[in-house]
């Protein structure tokens, strides 16, 4: 009975060791779901971080890509801006040298006939003629350029075929540029109206191309020889009221150097300038740019010197007309 005893406790204490461990067991199940869950719920916030991070950069780069659309939008506004501005501006700028080269009315044609009288403000139109040449014209310009000076040049048509940049400059740096015939000989040009219309036509276009501006007319035409006398004055005179009738002026000088008159010294054109324009207040003054006059321009400093001492203003045609 005893053994029997003995051998219940027995199964009875294992059974209760078996239930120890089976309980066991089952706590360590339990901490195993819990670290898995943990786990889990660590891994899915890690991935939900990831998602939100991702979905801030993208939503960073998109602002990011607006504002540079922004940015290039106003950019491009901008230059599209400028551009019309830069158009309206060159517009304008056609426009003013358009009217500039129209024909002259009547009271411009007034003006011109006053260009040798009294001036209430001293005045003088530093005029060049037979030009240009690579010689002597380049020279002069530089000179009024330093000077800040503006002049008249009266070119030869023929001349402004091999020199068509020294016209371009002429005009761009601002100087008047008027027609002074094609050939300067006076049988050719003289011969008749239809053959000085021909010199003034050749040369008008030859200009016009080589300052590559249609806009452009020769509105003043200087006469070879100057307008009176001569054996050709009647046609002369009679050639200058044809022009007259298509807006055309003409323009001779009282003043000179006499740089085509052989003057051999920089003191002799100084004295006839000196001689020439006495007491005048508004003095159109002849000189040449051909390719032998390097005297003029070596006179010319001294010229501008002494109009500048005496309150001269240097002006152009467009000036004596009232043109801008
Ligand atoms: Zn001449």
């Amino acid at each position: 009975m005893k053994k029997k005893e003995k051998g219940r406790v027995i199964k009875e204490n294992w059974d209760e060791v078996s239930i120890v461990k089976k309980q066991k067991h089952l706590k360590v199940d339990r901490i195993l779901l819990v670290i898995f869950c943990l786990l889990s719920i660590i891994a899915i916030i890690v991935m939900i971080d990831n998602i939100i991070k991702e979905l801030r950069i993208k939503d960073a780069e998109k602002k990011e890509i607006s504002q540079l659309e922004q940015l290039e939008a106003k950019k491009e506004a901008e230059e599209k801006r400028l551009e019309e501005e830069q158009r309206q501006k060159e517009l304008e700028e056609q426009e003013k040298i358009s009217k500039r080269y129209n024909p002259l009315n009547e009271e411009e044609f007034d003006k011109m006939n006053k260009i040798y009288g009294h001036s209430d403000k001293k005045r003088i139109f530093l005029t060049f003629d037979d030009g240009p040449t690579k010689s002597v014209t380049p020279y002069i310009l530089n000179l009024l350029k330093e000077e800040n000076v503006k002049a008249n040049f009266f070119v030869l048509g023929m001349r402004v075929e091999q020199n068509p940049d020294l016209v371009k400059r002429e005009f761009d740096e601002g100087h008047f540029i008027g027609n002074h015939s094609y050939s300067h000989k006076y049988s050719k040009i003289y011969e008749s109206i239809d053959s000085l219309f021909d010199e003034y036509n050749r040369t008008n276009n030859a200009i016009k191309s080589a300052v590559q501006n249609d806009k452009y007319n020769s509105i003043v035409f200087r006469f070879p020889g100057g307008l009176a006398g001569g054996k050709y004055n009647d046609m002369k005179h009679e050639a200058a009221q044809k022009l007259k009738e298509q807006g055309i002026a003409n323009v001779d000088w009282n003043a000179l150097t006499k740089d085509a008159e052989g003057a051999k010294t920089k003191e002799d054109l100084m004295n006839n300038f000196i001689e020439t324009i006495q007491n005048k207040t508004s003095i159109v003054l002849l000189m040449h740019d051909a390719a032998d006059k390097i005297l003029t321009y070596e006179v010319l400093p001294d010229i501008i010197k002494y109009c500048k001492e005496n309150g001269y203003e240097f002006q152009t045609m467009f000036d004596a007309i009232g043109r801008e």
